[in-house]
């Protein structure tokens, strides 16, 4: 598993192709998970190796997901975690191995405020079905609202805030009136 903790902590570097890619290793290997993932032609081969074109790249780290062999190590920007929650985003689909990585780091639920989409709904379940062979409990969905429900109470509170400071000022100019 260290493999894979250290592969998720990579996620904080720029996107690169290490050593561990097969077509490093082999100049045989015609490997291409990453390069079919890539829409933005930001992979490129050269004598058969592989490297990022980084005025293409979007970051958007399909390639990272989509390697078996955790080659590409780079920071993933679209995805948004809260509170060790994954927030849902209908723009990109994660990976089951992506969330069983989640998972294993800690991740429990997915946070929407709106229903999860099919392909979304679809790999969860995959990943479900992991989990229970592994006997392991399963991700859940939970609904967004507790930060809204913070805002909500922060804004009342500065409403108060606000208030009390008006009423304070107002008090002290209505005194000042009263004393001229
Ligand atoms: S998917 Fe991974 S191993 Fe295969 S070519 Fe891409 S980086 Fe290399
Ligand atoms: S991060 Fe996205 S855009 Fe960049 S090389 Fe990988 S798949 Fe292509």
């Amino acid at each position: 598993m260290s493999i894979l903790i250290n592969w998720l902590e990579s996620l904080h570097q720029e996107i690169i192709v290490t050593s561990k890619c097969v077509r490093e290793r082999s100049r045989k290997s015609t490997c291409g998970y990453c390069l079919e993932k890539c829409e933005h032609e930001a992979i490129v081969i050269k004598e058969k190796l592989l490297f990022i074109n980084t005025t293409k790249c979007t970051m958007c780290g399909e390639c990272i997901v989509s390697c078996p062999l955790s080659a590409i190590e780079g920071n993933i920007n679209n995805r948004v975690f809260e509170k060790g929650s994954l927030v849902f985003d209908y723009n990109y689909v994660p990976s089951l191995k992506e969330l069983l990585i989640y998972k294993k780091r800690g991740m429990t639920s997915i946070q929407a405020h709106q229903p999860l989409n099919k392909n979304w709904e679809t790999v969860l379940f995959e990943t479900n079905d992991q989990l229970q062979l592994l006997e392991e409990s399963p991700i859940v969905v939970v609904e967004k609202v507790i930060d809204e429900m913070l805002t909500r109470r922060a804004l009342f509170g500065s409403l108060q805030k606000e208030g009390k400071q008006l009423a304070k000022k107002h008090g002290s100019s209505f005194m000042e009136d009263g004393e001229g």
